[in-house]
């Protein structure tokens, strides 16, 4: 299987102006699967040409109108679910009854949800008794950026432009280069639809080349991004000094607090999944497992046969459990950060190793489920985000100690508490330094409830009424009676 990946500008197909391309690699067989443009400052005005003309219509339609026309991309989306999902499995290497179930259902839902949101969309007033009346307008900004990470590629991706389109603006998006396919396969979804040529325009192309200039562009005026902390802090760089809104959905560190009272049986169950669901490359798993003393011995006993249990395999597999890592280059990675764990004193419980399969996939990037113990806080294995199936456990003897473990890092994103005692669940809940708590669940999510992190795991938050906000600017008029 091979797609032919083009640029979406105006409701036209194209490849990029300056010619240049790359190849797009199935991470679970090292074959080929395409090519994608790369695309330069030339697209990126082309696409923001047609844009600024798209807004001058789009921002003047009904909620209504919008709603109908999002509706039909749910509706597509779902009809293609098979396809969808192939071709996520085969872009990004996460196992293919993952994309079938979360990536490609969530993606539909982003659209559905915001198509709904935006009919409910509400604005404040204020009265001044016998004085005046102030009412506040939300109107959409123009032309924004939408930047996406590989990790949930369409699920991450419709997460930012559906509430950009529902709330009147007209959208560039870029997703990552190394899972580009579902994006392009959005763009022949949107013309289905019908979306109005220029409203959504999808570039393909790298950070350097693509991402950075749409941040750098004067006229988009609003760039939402999800991907790493590193690239976060570049892009507000650029954007901060030129007033640009910014939302930044970053980094995590996430801890994972397992007291000795909990509900046994389904911390067990969730903590397999917290842990290495979609080869740990969740922004929100929790990587750093911190247990209480008393049951430590028994949690990494069992913990370590369950994880034993998980089957790394081909991700077109109904059996498999674990797919390939994304990409050599985030292989590699992965593969330095065990070896410096092991340089730091850790001990590999489990795993610690890539995984050579046969067949069709010899020659894919699979990494064994690893577990590792030994590690204080401090150290860069418990301080760095990892991103992949690795994690840690460390054990403590009091609420307070495993609060101090939990916030010992300079991330904020999420985090997930295993207790029976309430009273203890709430005052964690209340001392964390984390976006998300979750409380004896995980990646439970509403779409209506903030989304974000603390820290250095980003600024603002998606979700519900919190992407609308942000795709709008806040304008108030105040009236004299
Ligand atoms: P990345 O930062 O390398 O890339 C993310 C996107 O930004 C890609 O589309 C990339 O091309 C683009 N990009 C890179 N540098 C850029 C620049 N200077 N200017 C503009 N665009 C640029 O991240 P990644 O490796 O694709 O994704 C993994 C990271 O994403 C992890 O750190 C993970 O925690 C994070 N993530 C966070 C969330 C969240 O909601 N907080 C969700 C998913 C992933």
């Amino acid at each position: 299987m091979t797609y032919k990946i083009k640029n979406y500008i105006n409701g036209q197909f194209t490849d990029a102006q300056g010619g240049g391309k790359v190849n797009n690699v199935n991470p679970a067989t090292g074959k080929s699967i395409g090519s994608i443009p790369m695309s330069t400052s030339a697209d990126v005005d082309e696409a923001v040409k047609a844009a600024k003309q798209a807004f001058v219509i789009w921002s003047k339609t009904t909620p209504e109108q919008r709603f109908r026309v999002m509706n039909k991309i749910a509706d597509l989306i779902e009809s293609k679910l098979d396809e969808l999902a192939l071709a996520e499995t085969l872009d990004n290497g996460k196992p293919l009854k993952l994309s079938k179930r979360v990536d490609i259902p969530r993606a539909s839902d982003n659209f559905r949800f915001f198509a709904t949101s935006i009919m409910h969309y509400a604005s404040d007033s204020h009265i001044m008794e016998g004085k005046a009346i102030n009412y506040t307008m939300r109107q959409p900004i123009g032309v924004v950026g939408c930047i996406s990470p590989w990790n949930l590629p369409l699920y991450l991706f419709t997460w930012k432009i559906a509430p950009a389109i529902a709330a009147g603006n007209c959208v560039i998006a870029k997703p990552s280069e190394v899972t580009p396919v579902t994006a392009f396969l959005l763009s022949q979804i949107c013309e289905e639809a019908g979306l109005p040529k220029g409203v959504l325009n999808i570039l393909h192309g790298d950070g350097a080349s693509c991402g950075s200039e749409i941040v750098k562009h004067k006229e988009i005026r609003a760039i939402s991004f999800t991907g790493s902390t590193r690239a976060g802090a570049h892009i507000a760089s650029i954007a901060a000094p030129v007033f640009k809104k910014l939302s930044l959905e970053l980094g995590g560190k996430n801890p994972t607090l397992v007291f000795a009272d909990c509900d046994w049986d389904k911390m067990m169950k969730t903590i397999v999944h917290s842990s290495f669901a979609n080869q740990g490359q969740i922004c929100l798993c929790g990587s750093r497992i911190l247990v209480e003393q008393s049951v430590y011995e028994k949690f990494k006993e069992e913990f370590i046969a369950r994880v034993t249990k998980l089957k790394v395999g081909d991700p077109l597999s109904d059996d498999t459990n674990q797919g390939a890592v994304v990409s050599q280059m985030h292989f590699d990675k992965v593969m330095s950060c065990i070896a410096l764990a092991k340089e730091e004193g850790g001990k590999i419980l489990l795993g610690g190793d890539a995984v050579k399969l046969d067949g069709e996939n010899k020659d894919g990037l699979f990494i064994a489920p690893t577990i590792i113990e030994n590690l204080g806080p401090n150290c860069r294995t418990n301080q760095e985000e990892i991103f992949g199936p690795v994690v840690t456990i460390q054990p403590f003897e009091t609420k307070e100690e495993a609060l101090t473990l939990a916030n010992a890092t300079d991330y904020g994103l999420a985090c997930s508490v295993w207790t029976q005692d309430i009273s203890r669940a709430h005052t964690l809940a209340n001392q964390l330094e984390s976006g998300i708590v979750w409380i004896n669940c995980w990646l439970l999510r509403d779409l209506r409830t903030p989304f974000g992190g603390m820290k250095n795991s980003g600024v603002g938050r998606e979700g519900g009424w919190n992407a609308l906000n942000f795709f709008t600017e806040p304008k108030n008029v105040c009236v004299q009676m």
